[in-house]
């Protein structure tokens, strides 16, 4: 273990400790955030009321719609000078979601992973290849400092080029990647074209997969084929990033106790579900400074085991995401938002915002996303240059918005389907 004492600490001291953290965090932000102060005056839950950790039911929920509305940093309790870092991901229309991180957001972020990895059997002598994308999105440098904090040697690759990838696998003799499942079946397909086995002629032991959903499947053909273990690993931007994986184990992922606090709640009537039952993941992050979290719905569906696990770690597991409660999608492992789509083609007079559809499939391992967009009457058109002229403006446009390419079909007003009550808008034919 990286931390023996929290990791393996009694479950009686552990709820004692998430109490005294919840509750610091509670005053803390009554006191000093208008947005967490104005919420808790709504639901008439005053800091005093909240005398144990089942207590937390009393404070209401946060929704990423929290973040949209308002943007860029009007939840941040830090001001600029104390961040040391920006991240960015999809919102659900427009307006991106931005976190900020200070100092201590960063080392607890870092934290969390050390002892995740360590789990996963990694640490000094091993070589990471964080092939996850660097920039904006949180997977890369987190995995990347989370790497570097165990003493393995970091291998800060990113994403594409996997000819290249599978090279240096072999010359500088990695023992973990850390990718997108898909991706890691992506490699293996193209190292068996290079007439490269990744079980006999790599040192690839250990897979840390995540960003997008995938099942027990997978995990058992990845590992039979390479000839490695391969581990999920979850979290989420608003959350700081990934943040938690499973153990050697394999059976759910480790939360680690004094960081965040899951619970599972009936999605329809809000009302917190026990161990065992399956609903939506809701996540109160006890150590945050720039971006505080409680109660913040995620929308995935999973459930809790807070019995000890077999490796004595004491922490709760979640297990693996069996879903959304909201129709967000994963491609090649950004989120997209049907309603960001819609919001993009609504800015485009040349078609109907409002009629599209979104179909995602996987050719060979990699995502692919077409949306077919109906054409305006006013817009449509026999002339093939016009039709290019807007086909590559919604090209455009979407890549801009969603940050992951799109192929975009136009079709003839009044074409695709309409609906009442809710639109049926995707067709997902991926298998995972
Ligand atoms: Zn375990």
């Amino acid at each position: 273990m990286w931390d023996p004492r929290m990791e393996g600490m009694p479950a009686g001291d552990l709820k004692r400790l998430q109490y005294r953290l919840l509750k610091t965090l509670v005053y803390r932000l009554y006191s000093f955030s208008p947005f967490y102060h104005d919420r808790m005056k709504e639901a008439g839950t005053h800091p005093d009321d909240i005398r144990s950790l089942e207590d937390i039911t009393k404070l209401p929920f946060m929704y990423k719609s929290d973040l949209r509305d308002n943007y860029p940093d009007r939840i941040f309790t830090a001001s600029q000078d104390e961040l040391v870092r920006y991240h960015v991901s999809s919102g659900t229309t427009g307006k991106p979601t931005v976190v900020g991180y200070t100092a201590n957001d960063l080392e607890s972020w870092t934290t969390s992973l050390a002892r995740s990895l360590t789990a996963c059997g990694l640490g000094r002598g091993d070589v990471m290849q964080v092939s996850y994308g660097y920039g904006l999105f949180t997977g890369g440098l987190g995995l990347h400092y989370g790497a570097e904090r165990i003493g393995a040697t970091v291998l800060p690759i990113g994403t594409g080029n996997t000819e290249r990838q599978i090279e240096l696998m072999q010359d500088l003799h990695v023992t973990a990647i850390a990718c997108t499942p898909s991706y890691l079946v992506h490699i293996g397909e193209t190292a068996n074209r290079m007439g490269i086995s990744i079980r006999n002629d790599t040192d690839l032991r250990v897979g840390i997969l995540g960003a997008e959903p995938w099942s027990e499947g997978i995990r058992t053909t990845l590992q039979n084929e390479l000839g490695i273990r391969v581990y999920d690993i979850y979290g989420t931007s608003e959350l700081s990033g990934p943040m938690f994986t499973e153990c050697t184990e394999q059976q759910g992922i480790h939360i680690w106790g004094d960081i965040a606090y899951p619970e599972i709640i009936d999605p329809e009537s809000g009302e917190h579900l026990p161990p065992g039952e399956k609903g939506e993941l809701v996540m109160t992050v006890l150590k945050k400074e720039a971006l505080p979290m409680i109660r913040y719905r995620i929308g995935d569906i999973t459930s809790i085991d807070d019995s000890v696990c077999a490796c004595g770690r004491t922490s709760p597991r979640i297990m693996r995401i069996q879903g959304r409660v909201d129709d967000m999608l994963i491609v090649r492992g950004i989120n997209v938002f049907p309603s960001q789509v819609e919001h993009t083609l609504m800015g485009i007079p040349e078609v109907v915002g409002s009629a599209f559809q979104i179909e995602v499939d996987r050719r060979g391992a990699l995502d692919s996303m077409l949306v077919r967009v109906e054409m305006s009457k006013d817009a449509f058109s026999d002339k093939i240059t016009d039709l290019m002229k807007v086909k590559a403006k919604v090209t455009h446009d979407l890549r801009n918005s969603l940050n992951v390419a799109a192929d975009v079909e136009l079709v003839a007003p009044g074409t695709l389907p309409r609906f009442e009550g809710k639109a049926k808008r995707v067709i997902d034919r991926r298998v995972y």
